[in-house]
């Protein structure tokens, strides 16, 4: 059987892909990675998502979301907007939301603002949560903890934490995205270890590209440039430290991806 997995975190309207968008995806399709959900950071980056995903039915999907940087220019017309992508077929997410205290490009009253707002919408609109946390677990998780129980699903995307944030998120219920972040061996070391308690139920796949290259990748390709054919990647490093074959984690992330996002 051919692989067929799911990215579930791709920029891919990122500007390094301006010129080679198409190849990229027939390069995904080409390395088995048949479906792509398409991050939607800022309400441009939304809008654009939701565009790229409907001009490739069945590949792309996309979230609409603000990401915690861009939540200062979060305004009276940002939900609105956000509502109105969710309402679209391509839309399976909202997100990505969240906290992000590294580096704070956001005021965090207006972070938090952002957050608890599409939080209101993923409960609203019944979708599911895409969700980034940088430095700030207290927050986020006060934040989160009350909304849950009004949210269908919530992911913890590019899952960086130790376990025991990793024990606290599967214990609110998340489902946990896997990067490449766990092929760095200086700083995703510890992930060998924890990656194995996620239960199979909750285990999600992704590459956040054009961002965080598999470093583990032979022949290391010419640029830095992450794209999603680089997925079974993340696959072989995730198989390996839960020492579970490529062909159970590809079905069952396959699995977890259609059910998370509720394609068909
Ligand atoms: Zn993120």
């Amino acid at each position: 059987m051919p692989l067929s997995l799911i990215d579930i975190g791709a920029n891919l309207t990122h500007g390094s892909f301006d010129d080679d968008r198409e190849q990229m995806m027939q390069r995904a399709r080409d390395a088995g990675v048949t479906r792509m959900v398409v991050t939607g950071a800022s309400s441009q980056g939304s809008i654009d998502a939701a565009a790229l995903a409907e001009a490739h039915p069945g590949t792309l999907y996309a979230t609409a979301g603000v990401h915690p940087h861009y939540a200062k220019d979060y305004d009276d017309a940002t939900a609105p907007l956000i509502r109105e992508l969710a309402s679209k077929d391509v839309v399976v997410a909202v997100g990505e939301c969240g906290l992000d205290y590294f580096r704070n490009f956001s005021p965090r009253e207006e972070q938090l603002v952002a957050f608890r707002s599409q939080l209101e919408i993923a409960a609203e609109t019944g979708l599911p949560v895409f969700l980034h946390q940088r430095d700030a677990h207290d927050d986020f998780v006060e934040v989160l903890e009350p909304a849950l129980p009004r949210i269908s699903r919530a992911v913890a995307h590019c899952f960086t934490g130790e376990h025991e944030s990793l024990r606290e998120y599967l214990s609110l219920g998340l489902w946990i995205g896997v990067t490449g972040w766990i092929c760095d061996e200086r700083r995703g070391r510890h992930l060998h270890d924890i990656v194995s308690s996620i239960p199979d139920d909750r285990l999600l796949i992704e590459t956040d590209a054009p961002y965080l290259l598999p470093r583990t990748l032979t022949p290391k390709p010419g640029t830095r440039r992450n794209e999603p054919a680089f997925l079974p990647e993340v696959l072989r490093i995730v198989a390996q430290a839960r020492g579970q074959s490529e062909e159970h984690v590809a079905r069952i992330t396959t699995e977890n991806a259609v059910r998370f996002f509720g394609l068909d």
